[in-house]
């Protein structure tokens, strides 16, 4: 086999013993999200690896054969648990990738075949170990990266009641961009922007608060984000996600609910497609491939808290469906039933909502958009008031008031006023630090941190600040 000359010019540290070999290591890529960090090695071909824990200090070897070139650096994101990732050679002379650890982890390794923009890859999970024994850390006060909710107005008179809290799930997220448009826009910045503002709205509706699976850019598996909904007792769980087909003339929203049966259409088969595909990227739901697990899943919804689930999921979808009708097309006008891993809490009622096409040019434009952004968000956020206004859980605020026979009380800001809050949110940019930032905006470093609750003057790309 040839040596390419451009990799004799990479292969600086590491290179003599394997000329001959294929493998060459391009980067390295970190996530943190509150409860997982993952890290991803770039590769040139299928990696085979072995691992094995150090201490003193704490730090994870992988060992990779056959590597001819390894350029690690720059190391893109950051995370509290790694220290730093070095290359290595190990006692027998083989090429190894150091994670140095901050404290002691458990890892999970895996290796990704190539699926657009990337290429092979070796993904390593790691959870803290400490993190086990505690409850798991409440997801919106975690770090800096929750955005502060809209102050909320208390509502005037007698009507008690808890709020209904709203799970809102941007899909995909971190080194899972979810479907990639034509132009190159990621599904996870289109699902991410609009749950901020579908959160902002709902927090500005006495009697509503809506809490987020994720606050930033980083990835948690759709298997998982039920369980955030479950921690913050959501009464509902809508999950965020924008749809692609090769197809680039399909266009429109439609709204997905759990399917007792597997998904039959084809439509349900093109959705499976893609989850399929982004969990190979590194993410989202899971379908029901076999039928042991379509068996559990018929035994698990037998429950009656997930037929109150289904129903209640089935009737905000359709209440979704005729708001977005106002301001979109609509793919499919009634709500499609999927076997998806983010539907798949049995006791919260859960919704998927495919905003659109991002594999349409029309739409990816539109969806890129923050003006129609807000559309959508609005429908959403209209939809599910209406929804709650005509079935208040029995304790809450809406419950309360629907018995006094008196009307919700409106959100607490207007229009305007959300418009103007939504613009004052900066979702940081590589190259960006806090102190150019308080100079774009003409506040100080000590407002930034104060107004996001942050402890120091580091920020992250991708992190969401809000502006003072
Ligand atoms: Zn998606």
């Amino acid at each position: 086999m040839r040596l390419w000359p451009a990799a004799l010019v990479v292969c600086c540290v590491l290179l003599s013993p394997w000329l001959q070999a294929a493998t060459t290591v391009k980067g390295v890529r970190i996530w943190a999200s509150p409860d997982n960090t993952r890290l991803v090695l770039d590769l040139s071909a299928a990696p085979s690896h072995k691992s094995r824990r150090l201490t003193n200090p704490e730090r994870l070897e992988i060992e990779l054969a056959d590597v001819s070139s390894l350029n690690l650096g720059p190391v893109s994101g950051s995370a509290a648990l790694v220290k730093r990732v070095y290359a290595t050679r190990t006692p027998s002379a083989a090429t190894a990738v150091v994670i140095e650890l901050s404290q002691s982890a458990a890892e999970s390794i895996f290796s990704l075949p190539p699926s657009p923009p990337y290429g092979h890859r070796l993904v390593i999970d790691l959870k803290p170990q400490a993190y086990r024994s505690q409850s798991p850390a409440p997801v919106t006060e975690v770090k800096s990266v929750t955005p502060l909710p809209a102050p909320k107005i208390v509502t005037p008179s007698h009507a008690t009641g808890r709020d209904i809290v709203i799970a809102i799930d941007a899909g995909h997220g971190g080194n899972d961009p979810g479907a990639v448009g034509p132009n190159g826009t990621h599904e996870k910045r289109v699902t991410f922007a609009i749950s901020q503002m579908l959160m902002q709205m709902i927090n500005q509706q006495p009697g509503l608060k809506a809490v987020l699976t994720r606050t930033g850019d980083y990835y948690i598996h759709p298997g998982k984000r039920p369980d955030v909904a479950r921690q913050k007792q959501a009464d509902l769980l809508i999950s965020v996600h924008a749809d692609a087909v090769k197809n680039r003339k399909a266009h429109g929203a439609s709204v997905w609910v759990l399917s007792m049966r597997r998904a039959t259409t084809e439509v349900g088969r093109m959705l499976e497609q893609t989850e399929q595909h982004s969990e190979l990227l590194g993410g989202v739901a899971e379908v029901i491939k076999d039928s042991a697990n379509e068996r559990y899943l018929a035994q698990t919804v037998l429950d009656l808290s997930m037929n109150h689930s289904m129903v209640t999921g089935f009737e905000v979808a359709k209440e979704v469906l005729r708001e977005l009708d106002k301001v979109a097309h609509l793919h499919k006008k009634e709500p499609q039933a999927a076997s998806l891993a983010v539907l798949k809490a049995p006791d919260i009622p859960s919704i998927l909502i495919e905003t659109g096409f991002i594999s349409n040019y029309n739409e990816e434009r539109l969806l890129k958009d923050s003006g129609h952004q807000r559309k959508l968000a609005s429908a959403i956020f209209g939809a599910v008031k209406s929804y709650f206004e005509q079935q208040p859980p029995a304790d809450s605020m809406f419950a309360a008031l629907k018995q006094q026979g008196r009307a919700v009380p409106t959100q607490s800001a207007s229009v305007g006023q959300t418009a103007a809050t939504a613009d004052r949110i900066h979702r940081v940019k590589a190259g960006e630090s806090l102190s150019k930032l308080a100079r774009q905006y003409g506040v100080s470093m000590a407002q930034l941190r104060q107004y996001n609750k942050l402890r120091d003057d580091n920020i992250q790309i991708g992190q969401v600040l809000r502006i003072p």
